[in-house]
């Protein structure tokens, strides 16, 4: 294990610390830092931000950020924020053709509820997708620790039942995913392909970057090669350009697939992309509780950690 891995599993394991999440959140953070990755707290700022990439043909999914919930009023308040958000969208005329769409993750819907946890974040996901239905948009359901990783597929394929168009996520350092691909890249089918950003076990998860980088590319052949809409989630040149040879082997249309990246996250290269008239979109998170977001990101990258520990040294 090298250097940045040794700091990358450290970032990730402080990620699930209360204690140091409390710590840092009342450190004297100044905006900006955190503004970076997440343009705000309220729901006027995520669609001000969905406005802003539209001015430069940029598309977005929209997290409302919050997950591992065990209090049921919380994961209700969630749902809340997801349906005054869709319907924010709406109002501003951001929800058609595909513009401002939503990604949930089931851990802040209740998932984590002792009982009946998987039926109450089920339900509260169904209410959000019939919302966005009414929008004219589309939800992505996120994919958490590998732990969730089957009740996740579950509660996808329930969800499509109704909702065919709901999005699944695979990651490709876990090594079940080529097989999940495989199952997902049918007709009507969107997946969206990352990398993964939480700490695996070995048992479980690709270790080495490289191995993960490999993988990536099995996974993306196989969605490329199927019938799904591949929705291609990474800031990494090399796959990017993978990706590019790949829809043209197969003859792909720029409607049939498209990128996603990070909000604040090669801003330059995204707008690159949409230029050159492909589907880009953003994966803009907001609201209060940005912190174990914000720690996956610094994991990802040691400049982004530089970027934050010199926000919190500076006084503004
Ligand atoms: C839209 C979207 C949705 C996601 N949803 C999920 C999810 O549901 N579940 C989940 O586990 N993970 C999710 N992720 C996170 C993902 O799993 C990765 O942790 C994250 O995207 C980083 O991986 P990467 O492919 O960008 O490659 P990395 O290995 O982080 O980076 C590869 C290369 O990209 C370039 N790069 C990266 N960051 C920068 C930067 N700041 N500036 C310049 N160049 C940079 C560098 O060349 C770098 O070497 C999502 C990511 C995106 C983009």
């Amino acid at each position: 294990m090298d250097a940045s891995d040794l700091l990358r599993n450290s970032l990730l394991q402080l990620s699930k610390s209360g204690t140091v999440r409390q710590a840092v959140e009342k450190a004297p953070v100044s905006r900006s830092v955190v503004r970076r990755f997440v343009p705000g707290e309220r729901t006027a700022d995520a669609v001000a931000a969905t406005a802003e990439l539209r001015a430069t043909n940029r598309l977005a999914t929209i997290d409302y950020l919050g997950e591992d919930t065990t209090d049921l009023t919380q994961a209700i308040r969630t749902r809340d924020h997801y349906l005054e958000l869709l319907a924010a969208l709406a109002d501003a005329d951001l929800s058609q053709h595909g513009m401002g769409e939503v990604s949930l993750k089931l851990s802040a819907l209740g998932q984590y509820l002792p009982g009946d946890g998987h039926k109450i974040a089920l339900e509260h996901a169904r209410e959000i997708c019939q919302a966005a239905a009414n929008a004219g948009t589309t939800v992505t359901l996120d994919m958490e620790d590998h732990t969730t990783t089957d009740a996740t597929l579950e509660s996808l394929r329930e969800l499509r039942q109704d909702f065919p168009w709901v999005g699944a996520v695979i990651q490709s350092y876990l090594r079940r995913s080529e097989a999940d691909c495989r199952d997902l890249a049918h007709e009507g089918s969107r997946v969206r392909l990352c990398k993964g950003a939480y700490k695996e076990p070995e048992s479980v998860a690709y270790q080495s970057s490289g191995e993960v980088d490999q993988s990536y590319v099995r996974c993306l052949k196989i969605l490329m090669a199927g019938d799904g809409y591949p929705m291609v989630a990474s800031h990494d040149p090399r796959l990017l350009e993978i990706t590019a040879a790949l829809a043209d082997h197969h003859g792909r249309d720029s409607d049939s697939y498209e990128y996603q990246m990070l909000y604040g996250i090669r801003p330059e290269e995204q707008k690159r992309i949409a230029d050159r008239g492909h589907q880009m979109r953003v994966y803009i998170p907001y609201g209060e509780q940005w912190y174990g977001y914000l720690m996956r990101r610094m994991a990802e990258r040691p400049a982004n950690t530089m970027f934050f520990l010199r926000g919190l040294a500076s006084k503004n």
